[in-house]
């Protein structure tokens, strides 16, 4: 296959690129895009070749992407506004502006792309920037297919559950179907009898998309009626969820969390202790796992700083058990409950380690002069590059 000449929009740190280069599809970015300067500084940190620009992508012509004639988009436009956090602005939300307008351009292009890829947050399915998508690829001819993954189903412990969609032009021969639910698989696994490609002479007019049988642990909870599902174990937790939990931790498909860590010797373990403070104030809220297990958190930007709901903090006690900490913790004194926490010895992951858990490789490094606080930022709005790798090969095949 000729080289594919490739656009990154939406840049960041560069999840996309690396993805494309993990896939194993002879390719040349000819432009990666976005507006953040601490994102482009670790970008061009790591692919000096690359032309970045340092530029709002509504503010880009027509007439110079023409120029860029490229074969592919991959893009992940800002997810706030398809977040439950975020008030879902949707189509509404500022932020959203610049992607209607790549919809705008799509269709005026001189040459369409033969490939498009878009990643975006839970949530994105059911918008209406959703809706004008499909729309719009089923206006210029593409075929699509849209898939709702986690790195679990790659075998990496680590949840960051996602919305993909992956197009390619109608004149491209495919060698697979697809299907207009929104798959929780890849496909053609084995438990998945959904096509790839969506043909749109096959296709309805775009509506509320199905979501195919749940299969995912995050999303998918023990159907069957547990009385006391909801009773608060130790730690805030519910049955369900520690027994959501353990089953993660049985599935070996899933590698486990010590794959993934730096050497211990090389990590610094005073600079990511949790601070007496933090395992006061938010002991019972946190997801402590341990290098045996094989499930973490997703990460996001505020991890490092806040701690619910932010991220996995690692147990590096290995003979502390959980239960003989929490157990009575309610019982004891400020300082006595801080000595039982310490015990765990808690840390945060590292940004390295995040980075693996996210699918970077080992070249990937951040300039010397980024933040602790930057890194995780970056990484919290970056992507599972194996995931990505995958649906590339499925697209481009
Ligand atoms: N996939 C990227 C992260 C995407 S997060 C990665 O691997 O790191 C969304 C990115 O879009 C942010 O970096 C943000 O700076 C950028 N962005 C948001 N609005 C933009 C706009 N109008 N023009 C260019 N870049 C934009």
């Amino acid at each position: 296959m000729a080289s594919l000449r490739v656009i990154e929009l939406y840049s960041g740190i560069g999840g996309m690129h690396y993805a494309l280069k993990d896939s194993g599809i002879p390719y040349q970015v000819v432009a990666a895009i976005d507006i953040n300067p601490t994102a482009n500084q670790i970008y061009k940190h790591n692919f000096p070749d690359t032309p970045l620009w340092n530029k709002t992508i509504e503010g880009i012509t027509l007439d110079d992407f023409n120029k860029l004639s490229f074969d592919m988009i991959l893009m992940s436009p800002p997810c706030q506004p398809f977040t439950r956090i975020g008030l879902q602005g949707d189509i509404a939300d500022p932020r959203t502006k610049s992607f209607l307008y790549i919809l705008d351009l799509l269709p005026r292009l001189c040459r369409r792309p033969r490939f498009i890829l878009l990643e975006n947050v839970k949530g994105f399915e059911t918008s209406s920037a959703r809706e004008r998508l499909v729309k719009t690829l089923m206006d210029c001819g593409y075929t699509y297919q849209e898939v709702m993954i986690s790195p679990t189903s790659v075998g990496i412990p680590n949840s960051r559950l996602r919305y993909y969609l992956i197009a390619k032009s109608s004149t491209e021969n495919f060698s697979t179907d697809t299907c207009s639910k929104i798959l929780e698989a890849f496909p053609h696994s084995a438990d998945n009898d959904c096509p790839a490609f969506l043909n749109p002479a096959e296709s309805n007019p775009p509506e509320e998309p199905t979501v195919s049988s749940p299969s995912d642990p995050d999303t998918c909870l023990t159907e069957e009626e547990d009385p006391q599902r909801d009773q608060v174990l130790y730690k805030l937790e519910t049955r369900m969820d520690a027994q959501r939990k353990m089953n993660q931790n049985k599935d070996v498909s899933v590698r486990q969390i010590q794959d993934f860590l730096e050497p211990q010797i090389e990590v610094n373990m005073e600079n990511y202790l949790l601070p007496p403070k933090t395992l006061l104030r938010y002991a019972l809220l946190l997801d402590i796992v341990q290098p045996t297990c094989r499930r973490s958190v997703c990460f996001t930007k505020g991890y490092g700083r806040y701690v619910e709901g932010t991220g996995s903090v690692l147990k590096c006690c290995m003979e502390t058990e959980m239960e003989s900490v929490f157990g009575g913790l309610d019982q004891y004194s400020e300082e006595e409950k801080l000595q039982q926490l310490l015990r765990l010895k808690l840390r945060y992951f590292t940004p390295r380690e995040v980075a693996n858990l996210m699918g970077f490789p080992q070249s990937f490094s951040f300039p010397e002069q980024i933040s602790t606080k930057q890194k995780y930022r970056v990484l919290g709005n970056s992507l599972n590059v194996v995931v990505v790798a995958r649906l590339l090969q499925l697209m481009v095949s």
